[in-house]
């Protein structure tokens, strides 16, 4: 397989064993996506992926798959894609992967359930927002009740998932009822992790092309760190669930586990507004 491709993976992948599964993205429309513009969808062969399988180390214990959503590739070739996994690194606890709602669509509980057992332990997902304006807004394929529906298939399947989600989305004026929604979205499933992601305006991309026709105006710094505080304050997680800023694209970097560290985080995010306005 040519080298000559964009490799994206979760930063609490990075020292993970990649295994490309698909190159490009099969759906590439997202307003604000600059990942894989201009690059042709591709799955890669069983025989490449084997090849890279047999000359990986025996003992790794944790696969990460690669591609925008390895899971469009459905689930007879997923399966037989944990099956080759096991044969060759039998000591692999657990494959994570990047997936979206519309291929979790394409998959039954019964299914989810047998991929989760032949190894398939963490999915990272891109929610985006509670708000189904933005969504379309940003072209996402998705609604909000779609979204519900498909974590909830994965709940039920025991298969556990982090939900990526974006502040700034939703434009100026709009943060904190975005965040709003957002945490009532985000409380109607259990989901390990929330990780934010702020959003940034990358040239080339249609939410570029609506920034520069005046269509669109990003949130300031304190109308994000707002949108973050909101977030937080309206998260209800039945469960434990870590709240992530650490990657590198946000304005701050926090991270604890809900609800027990809620009271820290908040003071965290206060104490950086309070900063931000006396610098601006
Ligand atoms: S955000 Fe994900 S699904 Fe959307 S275009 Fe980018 S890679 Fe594809």
């Amino acid at each position: 397989m040519s080298k000559d491709y964009a490799v994206y993976y979760p930063q609490d992948e990075m020292t993970t064993f990649l295994l490309p599964v698909t190159s490009g993205c099969l759906y590439n429309k997202c307003a604000f996506c600059s990942m894989y513009k201009g690059e042709k969808y591709r799955e890669v062969p069983f025989s490449e992926v084997e090849m890279q399988l047999i000359n990986g180390y025996t003992y790794t214990e944790r696969v990460f798959l690669t591609g925008a959503d390895p899971l469009s590739i459905g689930f007879d070739r997923m399966k037989r894609l944990l099956d080759l996994i096991n044969k060759y690194l039998p000591y692999c606890a657990c494959v994570a992967s990047y997936a979206s709602i519309k291929s979790i669509s394409g998959y039954s509980v019964e299914e989810l359930s047998i991929l989760h057992d032949a190894g398939l332990r963490l999915l990272y997902i891109g929610f985006e927002t509670g708000r189904d304006d933005i969504l379309k807004l940003m072209n996402k394929d998705h609604t909000v009740n779609g979204a519900v529906k498909q974590a909830k298939k994965l709940n039920a399947a025991k298969l556990s998932f982090d939900s990526i989600i974006m502040y700034g989305i939703a434009g100026k004026g709009k943060a904190a009822d975005n965040a709003t929604e957002t945490a009532k979205m985000v409380n109607r499933f259990f989901t390990n992790k929330v990780i934010t992601m702020n959003l940034t305006v990358f040239h080339g991309t249609e939410l570029n092309n609506m920034v520069q026709r005046g269509d669109f105006t990003p949130p300031d710094k304190t109308e994000r760190l707002l949108e973050i505080r909101t977030l937080l304050e309206n998260l209800q997680p039945k469960q434990p669930m870590v709240f992530d800023t650490t990657h590198p694209t946000n304005i701050i970097r926090i991270k604890g586990t809900l609800p027990q560290d809620k009271e820290r985080l908040i003071y965290e995010v206060a104490d950086r507004i309070g900063i931000s306005k006396q610098t601006k």
